[in-house]
C-alpha cells in the first residue's frame, strides 16, 4: 500500500534564481512540494538556508555549478566551510559542452574534492549535472563517493542507455523533467530506467511552462506525462515517487 496523502516532488529547482524568491519557497511549504533548492555558488547558502529553516518541503542544497568553475573554483573554500551545515549538495558535476570544455581539467579537480569532502563528511545527498561528460562523471562517483552512506541523484540525465545502466548499478536515482519526457531519445532511455529510482524536478527557471519560468508546482503535469508514457496511474506513479524519495532520505 502507497500513503494517500504523498508530496509531489521538484528535486532541482534553483529558487534562488526567481525574482520572488521568498514567495516560492513559501509556496513550496504551503503546497507540500518537497523542493531541492539547488544552488550554484556556495555564496548563495547563507540566505538558502535561512529562508528554508524550520520548512518541511524546500531543502536547501549547497552547491557550486561546473559552468561557473572556470570563474569561481576558489568559491571550493566557502563551499567546504558550508558542508558540515548542509545535507544536501547541489548542483555539482561536470559539463563537457563547447562553452565550458576549456576548464573541463578543472572541473573535474574541483568535483572530485567535492565528492571526497562529501563521502569524509558521509550521510549526504547529492544532485549531479553530466551535460556530455556522463562516464567520467559516473568514474569519479564510483571511485570517490562510495563510503558513509552518500546517495547521488542524476539530474536532467542526457547519456545513452548503457551509461544509465552502469549508473543505476552504481546506485543513482534520476530526476526528471517535462522537456526529457519530450525527446524521443531521452524518453526511451526513461522507460529503460527502474521506477523504484525515478523522481521528478524542474530545473526551474530554466524550463518553461506555458511561455512562463516552471514553478515547482508544475511537477504534477509532469507527472501526468510519465504515467501516460509509462502507463501507470497519476496517484500511483505520484506515491511511488514520494517513496523513492522517502527511500533516497534514509
Ligand atoms: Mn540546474
Amino acid at each position: 500500500m502507497h500513503e494517500v496523502n504523498a508530496s509531489y516532488v521538484d528535486f532541482h529547482c534553483h529558487l534562488d534564481l526567481y525574482q520572488e524568491f521568498e514567495k516560492i519557497v513559501a509556496d513550496c511549504e504551503r503546497e507540500k512540494i518537497d523542493t531541492l533548492a539547488v544552488t550554484t555558488t556556495p555564496l548563495a547558502w547563507p540566505r538558502n538556508k535561512q529562508l528554508m529553516l524550520g520548512k518541511k518541503h524546500p531543502r536547501p542544497a549547497l552547491g557550486l555549478h561546473p559552468q561557473l568553475v572556470k570563474e569561481r573554483s576558489h568559491e571550493i573554500d566557502l563551499w567546504d566551510k558550508y558542508l558540515s551545515e548542509a545535507r544536501y549538495v547541489g548542483e555539482v558535476g561536470l559539463d563537457a559542452g563547447p562553452a565550458n570544455y576549456s576548464s573541463y581539467e578543472l572541473q573535474q579537480e574541483i568535483f572530485t574534492h567535492i565528492l571526497k569532502s562529501c563521502s569524509n563528511a558521509g550521510k549526504k545527498v547529492l544532485s549531479i549535472h553530466s551535460v556530455r561528460s556522463v562516464p567520467k562523471v559516473l568514474e569519479l562517483l564510483d571511485k570517490h563517493l562510495t563510503p558513509n552512506n552518500c546517495k547521488f541523484v542524476l539530474h536532467w540525465f542526457s547519456g545513452s542507455i548503457g551509461n544509465a545502466k552502469a549508473a543505476v548499478e552504481l546506485g543513482a536515482y534520476f530526476s526528471l523533467n517535462s522537456q526529457m519526457i519530450r525527446n524521443e531519445r531521452t524518453l526511451n532511455i526513461i522507460k529503460q530506467i527502474p521506477l523504484d529510482r525515478i523522481l521528478t524536478e524542474t530545473d526551474g527557471p530554466f524550463t518553461e511552462r506555458s511561455g512562463m519560468p516552471s514553478h515547482p508546482r508544475d511537477v504534477e503535469q509532469t507527472v501526468g506525462e510519465l504515467s501516460s508514457v509509462l502507463r501507470y496511474e497519476h496517484a500511483e506513479l505520484k506515491s511511488i515517487i514520494s517513496t523513492n524519495l522517502q527511500a533516497l532520505l534514509l
